[in-house]
């Protein structure tokens, strides 16, 4: 990917000075959503007077968890959450198929340095480019894209969806809006899980920005209230259409990447690695206990790289339809 000298993103938190000591894991918290599932004891408490929210605000503060999720309460989606058959996606506008045509390939400019700091600027670039290719997607549909941050850390961090832990890769936590990574998963992907590249690694990031595309759409949240009142199964396989959609988001904007000239040879695959590395149940097994990580259902590799290509080749939202479709 050629990103030297393009915009980094500010919403970058640093957080790995912070190891060990911090961490409070939150056994069987699991990813919920904190504002709508746990958020209504504040607002069913008003016999607890303010004195009793403040200590409950100050115990959250000390646990770590963002109050912000009690206070601010849930992003409505449209139409109120009626579950999963309604998830439905924006409306196509008449323009939206002008998109080029793959094939352009960019000069090629690698990394000079894997160190750590040039992981950093390479991440904060990635994440600009998200911000602008979803900013200028939802301007196009009406609407203001809020951009999340992204946290950097190592060993433990805490979310307000519980405790994240190297072991476990990169996760969005819907109730902060925060996408959570840790380099030394990159490290993973490149050595333990075959999927080197710096496009892998920037894939990572879009893929998890397409959750949070998710969460803004409300197409999360429908999500969550559908699984329920569903069986397990059920819901994973409703978490799998919710996986594959995210990908092919992450198809979408790396789209907007070649539209730019960002884009190189072999990048493509790269991704498409990632894509079916991230969903190993090695990296699952070691999460037992803490909140479920993005990892934990995510459909074939050629499910995976089927709506990667899909996003990356129409290049539009309404191309990621995978609630409704027929085949996945
Ligand atoms: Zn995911």
């Amino acid at each position: 990917m050629r990103w030297r000298g393009q915009r980094q993103s500010d919403n970058i938190e640093d957080r790995r000075g912070q190891r060990r000591g911090f961490g409070f894991p939150f056994p069987g918290r699991g990813m919920r959503f904190p504002s709508s599932g746990g958020g209504g004891g504040a607002r069913r408490g008003g016999g607890i007077g303010i004195i009793g929210i403040l200590i409950i605000l100050g115990l959250m503060l000390f646990f770590g968890i963002d109050p912000s999720v009690l206070l601010k309460g849930q992003a409505p989606g449209p139409g109120g959450g009626t579950g999963f058959p309604d998830i439905q996606l924006p409306k196509q506008r008449p323009d939206a198929t002008n998109f080029p045509a793959p094939g352009r390939q960019a000069q090629i400019e690698r990394p000079q340095s894997t160190g750590d700091d040039d992981l950093k600027s390479f991440i904060a670039v990635v994440l600009a480019t998200t911000e602008d290719t979803w900013t200028q997607t939802f301007r196009q549909l009406g609407a203001r894209y809020r951009e999340p941050k992204l946290v950097l850390f190592s060993g433990y961090v805490r979310s307000a969806c519980g405790t994240g832990m190297s072991a476990m890769g990169p996760f969005y936590c819907p109730g902060d809006e925060k996408v959570y990574v840790d380099l030394d998963f990159y490290r993973e992907l490149k050595n333990r899980f075959k999927a080197p590249g710096d496009f892998a690694q920037a894939y990572v990031v879009a893929h998890e920005v397409g959750h949070h595309v998710q969460k803004l759409l409300g197409i999360a949240e429908k999500v969550e209230v559908a699984k329920r009142r569903m069986s397990r199964s059920g819901g994973n396989a409703l978490q799998v259409r919710m996986e594959l959609q995210a990908d092919c988001f992450a198809g979408v904007w790396a789209n907007q990447m070649q539209e730019q000239g960002l884009i190189e040879a072999g990048d493509i695959d790269e991704a498409l690695r990632a894509a079916s590395a991230i969903g190993d149940d090695r990296i699952q097994k070691q999460t037992q206990g803490y909140v479920v990580p993005d990892s934990f259902t995510h459909g074939s590799s050629e499910q995976r790289a089927r709506w990667f290509r899909k996003g990356f080749q129409a290049g539009r939202l309404q191309s990621c339809d995978t609630f409704n479709a027929e085949t996945l």
